[in-house]
């Protein structure tokens, strides 16, 4: 297969090596934790995703919810110099850090500096890469990575960029984050039967030359899909109401080994489908952590508890980060598989797609097809979403979900049926950082139905072209 040719390309990784270079000997790849040869290493990677616009908006998500993560993560790092935790959106971060008295923000700069708290991809949000127009992925990410910049200085430089929520993803996407500098890429969806194959075979992670037009090495970008998405394994999502670990004998329920050989099984079963001597498990979800007490108190217990036993499983686990086990991996000097096209379109299940791709003028199976756009200005106008029926896998049985959401702020999404439009309205009128446009198509009388959200000062007429405003971030 054309996209999946071995090659010898071991040595792609980490090579923006002047910026390395420069960063402090505290932070960075400098601040990993030293892997323990001859025992699998397992990077335990505390994370929280937080949407930047989903059920709610931005600011309502910081409010209600993102807030309480980042004080209380900050708390829990400065409690335990062992734990670290990864943090990504930065339309949050800036939130939070302007609220911050100088002696707080002094704290969380040495957090950084001491490698304790990192961040991955460090742009405004994470953005969509079906149908973000490059121009506003290049914003987002210059807004992102400046303020860490600037707040920060190298320290606080992303070293992995972490797309773990898009529904799938384009080489162009990864063309442009391997020219941002990033050493590696990771992702939580692809084409449930490519990731079936790819588990298989033991191609998960892989290095994607992601522009033959820019070539070798400027495009190309270590990427690794997350072994199940980037949610706790089953059975570790305490946040979730999952057991415990109870450490004490003397109280009933106590539960270690149990606990350890759930922890080892699970580890043991993951490794399968990965080369190297190392496993990332992201330990963390949406908009988890607003109680870090909770999961760093008995991540601490679980670590203590595997390690202490390493000599039955040869499982040694430590707190780390996705640049922490990039490095890792790297230092392994292992050859990967090289691929060259795009993860398009996505289903996770059979006939349940999630993507159209056509405005990258790319091939798609959902029905609703956007005309195609050659302006190179386009994502700063309104976007005209054709919901004419024309795809080639219409049928009159079907219906078409069109969800269109916002990669930073806003939530839309819209109903449409072929014999009917909903008018319905978004509160997206003057805060509209990007958009993200996902379809989702089901034949009438399949489960699988995605809901729809609302929509407000939009209105969707028969047989007329949706029209969205952009407006642009001030
Ligand atoms: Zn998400």
């Amino acid at each position: 297969m054309r996209n999946l040719l071995l090659a010898a390309v071991a040595t792609l990784l980490l090579c923006s090596c002047s910026a390395a270079q420069r960063e402090a000997a505290s932070c960075g790849y400098n601040a990993c934790p030293k892997p323990v040869p001859g025992r699998y290493n397992v990077h335990l990677v505390p994370h929280t995703h937080d949407d930047v616009g989903w059920l709610r908006t931005v600011d309502q998500y910081y409010y209600y919810e993102v807030q309480f993560i980042i004080d209380t993560v900050i708390e829990e790092l400065l409690d335990n110099p062992e734990r670290k935790f990864t943090y990504v959106e930065m339309a949050y971060f800036f939130r939070w850090w302007r609220e911050q008295s100088a002696d707080k923000q002094a704290k969380v700069k040495q957090l950084v500096k001491n490698g304790q708290l990192q961040f991955a991809l460090g742009g405004w949000c994470m953005d969509d890469e079906a149908t973000t127009h490059y121009v506003d992925i290049i914003d987002q990410h210059t807004q992102g990575l400046r303020f860490l910049n600037d707040t920060f200085g190298d320290c606080g430089r992303p070293r992995v960029a972490w797309q773990v929520d898009p529904f799938g993803h384009s080489k162009e996407h990864t063309a442009m984050l391997a020219q941002m500098g990033f050493d590696g890429l990771y992702y939580g969806r692809i084409d449930y039967q490519d990731q079936a194959l790819r588990r298989k075979t033991r191609r998960m992670e892989m290095v994607w030359q992601a522009s033959q037009d820019i070539g070798s090495p400027r495009a190309d970008l270590f990427s690794g899909k997350l072994y199940d998405g980037y949610c706790q394994p089953g059975g570790f999502g305490f946040e979730y109401g999952d057991e415990p670990v109870q450490d004490d004998p003397q109280l009933y329920d106590y539960n270690v080994e149990q606990k350890v050989k759930q922890f080892v099984d699970m580890v043991n079963s993951r490794r399968q489908v990965y080369s190297s001597d190392h496993l990332m498990l992201t330990m963390g979800c949406d908009f988890q952590y607003q109680n870090a007490r909770k999961n760093f108190k008995i991540y601490d217990k679980l670590i203590k508890a595997v390690n202490a036993r390493t000599a039955a499983h040869n499982i040694t686990v430590y707190y780390s980060t996705p640049s922490c086990y990039t490095k890792s991996v790297h230092d392994q000097n292992l050859m990967w598989t090289v691929k060259s096209d795009d993860f398009f379109p996505y289903a996770h299940q059979a006939h349940a797609f999630w993507t159209a791709t056509s405005l990258a003028g790319r091939r798609s199976s959902a029905t609703c097809e956007p005309p195609r756009t050659n302006s190179r200005r386009s994502s700063r106008r309104p976007v005209w979403l054709d919901c004419s029926g024309r795809g080639r896998s219409w049928r009159p049985s079907s219906i078409c979900c069109v969800r269109l959401w916002e990669l930073c702020s806003i939530t839309m999404e819209c109903l449409v049926r072929r014999s009917r439009w909903l008018p319905m309205t978004t509160h997206c009128e003057s805060r509209l950082e990007s958009t993200r446009l996902t379809l989702c198509c089901k034949v009438r009388g399949e489960s699988h139905w995605r809901q729809c959200g609302i929509l407000r000062h939009v209105f969707l007429q028969p047989g007329k072209h949706l029209l969205l405003p952009i407006h642009r971030l001030e």
